[in-house]
């Protein structure tokens, strides 16, 4: 039976691996723990005997690029530049692009000099489209690595519709993904094969590169002198380390992680991990996450305790009531979406929503809305609901939106605006745009919910939502405890 992790990588350009160095071009997962291709690329250098080289680097003007995400970014690319600015196997080379652009041709030369690319898989975003756009012109052995989750997937064979499809998938392979963890730190292994023939020029953009990361002062001026980025959605409260990332799991598996089920939904308390900003950029793996959770489970926790239970939500993993709820956010829903847009090329576009949507939706494009906002408003939080409002400052000037609200939010843009399509666009716009963990697999699970992705059609039938789920402010507030979340983000 093949190894579990060999449905992790995809060869893109087959063919033999000669002279030159093992480059891995860090695109997104961007760690250097329990990073599958990472691994993969230590190992592939160690085979065949030559040096290997990290790129990691942040275009100046990828989509929905903001100060936000690029501090963010550049934060993560500081901390590996202090690791591994001194080290004597591999060779860091970090790009934050200036204005104008040279990251794709900086590529393209390390790809002339290398004996192969490894990269990371990933399913939407620019890495998706970069990763097609490479295959068809590198004529070097190109092969990513699926480091994304615990379930690798090639796994599944198409598009899970349901969170129940695949939770069912999930039981059934689980024991054998969780037994073939990522190692911990790859880079250890990785044995002396000399230094990589790199020309001058590369070497004067890899000490540019490290100076613009040097400090939290150089990363604001090199942010700050970028104008094709949006300057008006600024840097947040939240570091962009690996570092940081681990301290919240920290926190979080020691404090709230056992009251997560309870406490949820409560937008007062707050009591979620707050994780997904670093899991979106990869500082911090799934495995890393789920073993300490599973660590907490009173009384010890072992895999013999995960039993199949046919895809139901509860029971599966024999463990506490909030780690169960946890771990089905954290493997189910967010891998559910990883999986759906790996399998769906068109997961952005209204068309990948499933029939009976498009067609409720559809019916009832014509139907009168009672408020309708601009772009504009909405993202100034101008409407008439307070909590609406609530909720988009807190994403506005925090760059997250608590769970809870965050579907609120989106089922109100889909009413209040012209027409679905022109809804869609707003929400992936103000989702992209502000939140730091967007841009994601979840980005798209989570706006498609809002129009009946991985849901079903629910009664009776409403006007403008036709048969898609609906959600009101009024029941949020009845059902919810806001007081303290009005008050923070809207003086209520
Ligand atoms: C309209 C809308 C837009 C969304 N946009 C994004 C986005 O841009 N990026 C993003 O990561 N998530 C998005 N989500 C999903 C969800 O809101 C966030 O993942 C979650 O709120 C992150 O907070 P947390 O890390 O505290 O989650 P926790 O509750 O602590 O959960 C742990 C992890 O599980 C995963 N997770 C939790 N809830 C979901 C969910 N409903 N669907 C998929 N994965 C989930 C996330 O990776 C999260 O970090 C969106 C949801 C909606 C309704």
């Amino acid at each position: 039976m093949k190894n579990i992790n060999s449905y992790r990588k995809n060869i893109r350009v087959s063919g033999q691996a000669d002279g030159g160095y093992v480059l891995y071009w860090m695109q997104i997962n961007r760690r250097l723990h329990y990073n599958f291709a990472l691994e993969y690329a230590v190992a592939y250098a160690n085979r065949i005997g030559r040096p290997l080289v990290i790129l990691e680097g942040l275009a100046s003007d990828y989509p929905w690029a903001t100060a936000r995400t690029s501090t963010f970014i550049l934060e993560g690319m500081a901390e590996h530049a202090g690791q591994l600015r001194n080290s004597e196997t591999v060779t860091y080379i970090p790009y934050p692009e200036q204005q104008g652009g040279s990251y794709g041709k900086l590529v393209r030369d390390l790809c002339s000099r290398a004996a192969i690319l490894i990269s990371d898989e990933y399913p939407v975003f620019i890495m998706r489209e970069r990763n097609e756009k490479l295959e068809n012109e590198l004529s070097i052995p190109f092969h990513t690595i699926d480091s994304n989750g615990i379930i690798p997937m090639a796994l599944s064979g198409k598009a899970p519709y349901s969170a129940f499809i695949f939770r069912q998938l999930m039981q059934k392979v689980f024991r054998e993904c969780w037994e073939h963890p990522p190692l911990e730190y790859p880079l250890k292994g990785l044995q002396d094969h000399g230094r990589p023939d790199l020309p001058e020029a590369i070497m004067e953009k890899q000490e540019t590169g490290l100076k613009r990361l040097e400090s939290a002062t150089s990363i604001a001026d090199f942010v700050g002198g970028l104008s094709s980025l949006n300057k008006s959605i600024g840097p947040v409260d939240i570091k962009g380390t690996r570092e940081a990332a681990l301290e919240r799991l920290d926190a979080f598996a020691g404090g709230d992680l056992l009251s997560y089920d309870e406490d949820r939904n409560d937008p007062d308390k707050e009591r979620t991990s707050r994780l997904s900003p670093w899991l979106h950029i990869g500082k911090i793996s799934a495995f890393e996450i789920v073993r300490e959770a599973f660590a907490m489970q009173p009384g010890g926790w072992d895999i013999d305790d995960a039993r199949p239970v046919g895809g139901k939500r509860n029971g599966f993993f024999g463990g506490h009531p909030s780690i169960e709820s946890f771990l089905d956010e954290i493997i189910t829903w967010r891998e559910t979406g990883f999986h759906f847009a790996w399998h769906t090329p068109e997961y952005d576009q209204f068309d990948s929503l499933p029939s009976w949507a498009r067609e409720t939706l559809s019916d009832h494009s014509g139907d009168h809305r009672e408020h309708m906002y601009t772009y504009e408003e909405l993202a100034a939080s101008r409407t008439h609901d307070p909590v609406w409002n609530a909720a988009q400052t807190q994403l506005r000037e925090e760059g997250r939106i608590h769970n809870y609200l965050r579907m609120l939010w989106g089922k109100k843009v889909l009413e209040w605006t012209a027409d679905p399509q022109a809804a869609l666009e707003y929400l992936i716009d103000l989702n992209n745009y502000y939140a730091i963990d967007g841009r994601d697999p979840n980005s798209y699970s989570g706006i498609f919910w809002i129009f009946g992705r991985f849901d079903r059609a629910w009664g009776p039938e409403r006007q403008i939502f036709g048969k898609i789920r609906y959600m009101s402010s009024e029941s949020a507030r009845k059902k919810v405890k806001l007081n303290n979340y009005l008050k923070r983000y809207s003086g209520l």
